[in-house]
């Protein structure tokens, strides 16, 4: 019998000790020492204090190889044995200790393996080679990696020749780096990375990879809205200033020129103001400061306030405003929000409607919802522009949008309003026939 083969298959907890003798040995006199350990017999401790030395010895440490994580005591000594027992006392506090141990760094691999998956930031750890050897779910998760990361090398995994150098770096030279990187996938993600070696005397290194895509995304708006803030305000400012500068060198003077150029200063800081009025409404929303008493609010009596706003301008246009909402009809809702919602939908669609054209506000139940619609039979709008005229500063044509008085901001401050109520707004349009606003609302019963 090849006794170190047969080892592993008698690896039993309550006999381990005997029974790994009677492997080791493979004779009788182990399994003389298995009966003394396993029973704890007079007869059987006799037979172990007469066994010789190498054989107590190498019982001892097929004991210790057999050994369990967390298997407690084990007494190697007998009671009134010979100058072994000596020996036998330390070998059972080393045992005791090796348990602990053993038992200590189980549980603090398992906590390890615990904060690492705990973690929403992505983690490798590599070898002193640069491969990956450990890493966390949320790795896997921000790479889409469908395959095994550990065993790979970092050009293999993000095809970066950049990490791949912070990473060698790093585990030969004790340098760590931070860099930013895409992750190319059906959504590409910016991904930010810190290589650090793993110090303590220990060779390789670590990488925290943090998605950063979202903080980009807001980043680059940002940019965008203070670009397009300063561009928005230049063009009346530039106007206004020109004119009064003219007028100033001496076209005051001009009794033909001069209340031209004074009505175009007039219409200019009118757009400047309701650009202001509009930045203000914005970022009051956008901070969430606005306080919404939302109650069963009567449709019918917001969408003629509304219309009446809007009368004048329509009227100044040729431009027909009807309204057919059921007079029972409400919604859940705060008033004067749907009243600015309703305001500046109507604006547009007045402003983009034809001489002669027809606006209609109407309202109907769907559900749990009432669905609130102004439709206009105006120039409408691409399919292609749809999904962005909610955007701020986002025109079709910005052009027409300026000459018409418009700030590019209505219908974000539409969106906005609308989803502070719990509800939304969608569009449908066919270019050159019209387009239809629909605001989504929580209904209340039929009565206000
Ligand atoms: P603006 O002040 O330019 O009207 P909005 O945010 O209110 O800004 O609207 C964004 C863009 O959406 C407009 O510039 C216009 O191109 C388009 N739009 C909005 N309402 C209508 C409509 N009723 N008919 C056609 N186009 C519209």
């Amino acid at each position: 019998m090849n006794p170190r083969s047969a080892l592993p298959l008698l690896l039993l907890p309550a006999a381990a000790v005997g029974a790994a003798v009677l492997a080791w040995t493979g004779n009788g006199a182990g399994a003389l020492v298995a009966a003394v350990i396993a029973s704890g017999s007079a007869l059987a401790a006799a037979a172990w204090a007469n066994a010789p030395l190498a054989q107590r010895l190498r019982a001892t440490e097929a004991a210790l190889r057999a050994a369990q994580p967390g298997e407690g005591t084990r007494s190697f000594a007998e009671p009134g044995e010979d100058p072994l027992s000596g020996l036998a006392q330390s070998l059972d506090q080393l045992w005791v200790r090796f348990t602990d141990r053993v038992g200590a760094l189980a549980a603090s691999e398992r906590t390890l393996g615990a904060v690492l998956d705990g973690m929403s930031e992505g983690v490798w750890v590599t070898d002193a080679t640069g491969t990956v050897i450990r890493h966390n779910d949320a790795l896997k998760e921000l790479l889409y990696a469908g395959q095994e990361l550990v065993g790979q090398r970092p050009i293999a995994l993000l095809r970066s020749t950049d990490l791949h150098d912070a990473v060698l770096r790093a585990c030969v030279e004790g340098v760590s780096a931070r860099l930013e990187l895409t992750v190319e996938g059906v959504r590409p993600r910016t991904v930010a990375v810190h290589v650090r070696p793993l110090g303590r005397d220990l060779a390789g290194s670590t990488a925290v990879f943090h998605d950063i895509t979202e903080l980009r995304r807001l980043e680059q708006i940002r940019k965008d809205f203070v670009a397009n803030v300063s561009h928005e305000l230049r063009t009346p400012i530039t106007a206004i200033r020109g004119y009064a500068e003219t007028l100033k060198a001496g076209a005051l003077r001009d009794p033909e020129h001069a209340p031209q150029m004074v009505e175009i200063i007039h219409r200019q800081s009118e757009r400047l103001s309701a650009l202001v009025a509009d930045l203000l409404e914005l970022s009051r929303l956008e901070a969430g400061q606005l306080r919404l008493n939302l109650s069963h609010v009567a449709l019918a009596d917001t969408a003629a306030r509304a219309a009446d706003a809007i009368r004048p301008k329509a009227q100044q246009k040729q431009v027909a405003v009807r309204l057919s909402v059921p007079p029972a009809m409400g919604a859940y809702a705060d008033a004067r929000a749907l009243e600015q919602v309703l305001l500046n939908l109507l604006d547009n669609a007045v402003k983009y409607a034809p001489s002669g054209g027809a606006v209609e506000v109407s309202a109907c139940s769907d559900g749990g919802r009432t669905l609130l619609e102004v439709r206009d039979s105006g120039v409408g709008i691409e399919p292609r522009h749809l999904p962005r005229v909610f955007e701020r500063f986002y025109r079709v044509d910005k052009g027409r949008s300026r000459d018409m008085g418009g700030t590019g901001l209505g219908l974000s401050i539409v969106k906005h309003l609308s989803t502070a109520m719990g509800g939304d707004v969608r569009v449908s349009s066919e270019p050159g026939k019209g387009s239809t606003f629909t605001v989504l609302l929580p209904a209340t019963g039929g009565e206000a």
